[in-house]
């Protein structure tokens, strides 16, 4: 085989490996080219470092995930799931463990493990990797594409798998340069914005509880006032905003609105266990069985330490009132905060940031039966590049391997 005959795929990372992999397993001759020193960068730091490979749902409820976009991936689903990533990583070694949610993570824990499995199979396979080859370019050649250059090279081929990634955590080298290669063969990109964002509220009552997480709050969105979902989950404090899995699962929801214009408020319930009349009686225990102490003292017992200075400032308290004192339209005030503490979010974090670009190459342009391009019959796009985007839980990074192992196993029907 020539060079002209082989297939060159774009990006080592989860998609990228994937595609190269499967196309090799065919008997193909494959190059990967990667721009970074390594692959799977962002793959490496996924889940918290603990990559969050899939989820163990089924096809319907998962593709309900990635929203509208969603049934794009219904045919890639029935060629290579959830089932078929768990076995294939069995297979070549790796634990996994589901756990709540139908979450699957390795059993070690250690998202570097994924990486390291992936890498030892692309060499089983047979796959040519070479690092710090950024592609600057795609080559056409009647109508056709002929190759890639990269740092003034030319590399031939038969096929072109595009498998670069979004444009978010750029430092992982996912910096958005497929969506111009894409647009040089004549594809739409649809505008890229964050998923998966943290945001940013319009007060700075909680900047002091800045990297406190706490869990078991119930978390509501209100849109132009109306209550339009409820959450129950983690949060984290950020310098200036929240952030934790249920922000950034609203994170989508909540930039669109932003960008329309639209009001956009969170309220956080810090005691859901607990009713209104339920909580007050414990409120008026507390202030009863601690009436010498000043609030602040008292709060303790009710709130983490780095909210203190939230709560009395937006309740108007004052923290030297004590408890036998503390009057009735006080003690509602506190009560109310506890149930809903309202944040108004009045930005979001930039796509740097973004655990997920939304938007990317249209998938009007893409055969989801085969991940071929319908503007070049030799390219295939695979990954994030691809207008997809879905919540936390697994759904992303499988999305990633399905679209890379169809987008691997089409290009390969191309030459064998
Ligand atoms: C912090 C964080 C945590 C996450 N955790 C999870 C999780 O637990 N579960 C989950 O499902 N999803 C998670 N995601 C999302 C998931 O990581 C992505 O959906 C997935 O990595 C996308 O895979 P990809 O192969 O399309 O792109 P990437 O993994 O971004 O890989 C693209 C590769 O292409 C290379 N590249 C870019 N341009 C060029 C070029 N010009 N030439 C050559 N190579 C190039 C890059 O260097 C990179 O290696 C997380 C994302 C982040 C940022």
């Amino acid at each position: 085989m020539t060079n002209k005959s082989r297939i060159i795929v774009i990006g080592g990372g989860a998609a990228g490996m994937m595609a190269a992999g499967a196309a090799a397993a065919t008997g193909a001759r494959v190059l990967l080219l990667e721009k970074m020193q390594q692959p799977g960068r962002k793959l490496a730091i996924t889940g918290k470092g603990r990559c969050n490979l899939t989820n163990i749902c089924e096809i319907r409820e998962f593709i309900e995930h990635f929203g509208k976009n969603g049934k794009f991936l219904r045919q890639t689903f029935h060629h290579f799931f959830n089932r078929e990533l768990v076995d294939f990583f069995a297979g070549n070694g790796l634990e996994t463990v589901t756990e709540r949610g139908g979450r699957v993570f390795p059993a070690s824990g250690k998202a570097p493990e994924v990486v390291k499995i992936m890498r030892d199979w692309l060499q089983k396979s047979g796959v040519t990797v070479r690092f710090n080859s950024p592609v600057e370019e795609l080559l056409l050649k009647d109508k056709k594409l002929a190759g890639v250059m990269v740092k003034g090279e030319e590399f031939p081929a038969a096929a072109v798998v595009l498998a670069t990634g979004g444009k978010s955590y750029p430092k992982t080298g996912s910096t958005g340069d497929g969506y111009r290669l894409a647009e040089s063969c004549g594809h739409t990109i649809i505008a890229l914005r964050p998923a998966l964002v943290p945001l940013i509220c319009a007060e700075n009552h909680t900047r002091a509880a800045q990297g406190l997480t706490l869990r078991n709050i119930a978390v509501t969105l209100f849109i132009n006032q109306k209550k339009t979902s409820r959450l129950f989950g983690e949060i984290l404090f950020t310098a200036d905003g929240v952030s934790g899995p249920t922000i950034l699962t609203l994170s989508h929801q909540v930039v669109s609105n932003l960008e329309s214009g639209d009001q956009v408020e969170i309220e956080l319930d810090l005691k859901p266990a607990l009713d209104e009349k339920k909580l007050d009686t414990r409120l008026i225990r507390d202030f009863h069985k601690r009436g010498k102490e000043d609030m602040e003292s008292i709060l303790r017992g009710l709130l983490p330490r780095e909210l203190l200075s939230a709560c009395l400032q937006m309740t108007g308290i004052d923290p030297q009132r004590q408890g036998h004192h503390v009057t009735t339209q006080e003690r509602k005030r506190l009560r109310s905060w506890l149930k809903g503490l309202r944040l108004q979010i009045s930005g979001y974090r930039p796509l740097d940031e973004a655990i997920i670009t939304a938007g990317g190459v249209s998938l009007k342009e893409i055969n989801p039966k085969t991940m071929a391009s319908l503007r070049l019959d030799n390219l295939f796009i695979a990954g994030e590049l691809l207008d997809l985007q879905a919540d936390t839980g697994g759904y992303n990074l499988q999305a990633a391997f399905s679209t890379g192992h169809l987008a691997g196993i089409s290009a390969a029907s191309l030459i064998i």
